[in-house]
């Protein structure tokens, strides 16, 4: 009895030890945005505080609209290229879900969702370079002008 009792103890040490370990190798930011139903982001900036390995960003759409009528998504790139990403999203040639497809400009990007929809990414804060002019925005058709913000890596 009693040491079928320890072996179930030491299977869930190790186990709590296994689900803790990559925490003590990777410090993750996490980000949150969200997207409504009036075509507005709830933050105008994101920051990646210095200590952080890794970033998780989690993008929750809290509208009701269906994503074909008022979809969002998260693009993160260098501010001056938000511009051209913006323009090959709209060219269904280029894009799928108003994201162009092996577009190296494209750091990060969510998927694309609709109302009661949320979508994670992570990613390695390497991928941006701190002090970096970084912006990101939605790719939906006529979703830059309201939803866009910088991002500020420390
Ligand atoms: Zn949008």
């Amino acid at each position: 009895m009693l040491s079928s009792r320890m072996s179930v103890l030491t299977v869930s040490f190790l186990a709590a030890l296994f689900l803790l370990a990559p925490s003590l190798y990777a410090k993750t930011c996490e980000l949150a945005l969200q997207g409504s139903d009036q075509m507005k982001f709830d933050k105008k900036e994101l920051v990646i505080p210095k200590e952080f390995s890794d970033v998780k960003l989690v993008l929750k759409h809290v509208g009701k609209m269906p994503k074909a009528v008022m979809g969002h998504n998260v693009i993160i790139a260098k501010t001056s290229d938000i511009s051209g990403i913006a323009a090959d999203a709209m060219n269904p040639k280029k894009a799928k879900d108003y994201i162009p497809q092996n577009d190296q400009r494209i750091l990060v990007h969510t998927k694309l969702i609709g109302g009661g929809e949320s979508d994670t990414v992570t990613f390695k804060k390497s991928v941006l370079k701190a002090g970096g002019d970084y912006s990101f925005f939605c790719s939906f058709p006529g979703h830059l002008g309201m939803m866009t913000g910088k991002v500020v890596v420390k």
